[in-house]
């Protein structure tokens, strides 16, 4: 179940922000909307559709405020705060400028067909198949191990 605190964790695990703000149940709910809206947009483009009317303008929006920057501290590190306007406004324009980039071509959807994660091919040989090793990629093999080695009935 998605709540408040799972935004906070994956701003810090996405390493976009260090010090998360008190994030709100409204702020997870506008969260939520522009990552559909990113989820939405990416698959049109890989199955060449253009992105919906309320996506583009939702994106725009967005990507028009102001991003999340790094401050340098006295003692020589970095820190990377920030509010959830700052927050989506980064995500938006990462986006959009992930879809003028020749390397979108390497974002590929999960072979698994019960994920629906997408995910960036920077295998060399750009084989890759699933979102993740450890989870999609396991599993697949696991069940194709078990379909080899069944006995038969
Ligand atoms: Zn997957």
């Amino acid at each position: 179940m998605l709540s408040p605190a799972s935004l906070a964790e994956w701003t810090r695990a996405a390493g976009l922000l260090d010090e998360t703000p008190e994030f709100t149940a409204r702020d997870l709910a506008e969260a939520v909307e522009v990552r559909e809206a990113v989820y939405r947009t990416v698959w049109a483009r890989l199955e060449d559709r253009p992105p919906t009317e309320a996506d583009v303008d939702l994106l725009n929006a967005h990507a028009t405020r102001p991003r999340l920057v790094p401050t340098l501290l006295p003692d020589g590190s970095t820190r990377r705060e920030g509010t959830l306007s700052g927050l989506l406004a980064t995500l938006a324009a990462d986006l959009l400028d992930l879809l003028g980039d020749p390397d979108f071509g390497r974002i590929k959807r999960c072979a698994n067909t019960d994920c629906t994660r997408l995910y960036i091919d920077s295998s060399r040989g750009g084989n890759r198949q699933w979102c993740g090793m450890s989870e999609c990629g396991n599993r697949a093999k696991v069940k194709a191990f078990r379909r080899r080695h069944r006995e038969p009935h």
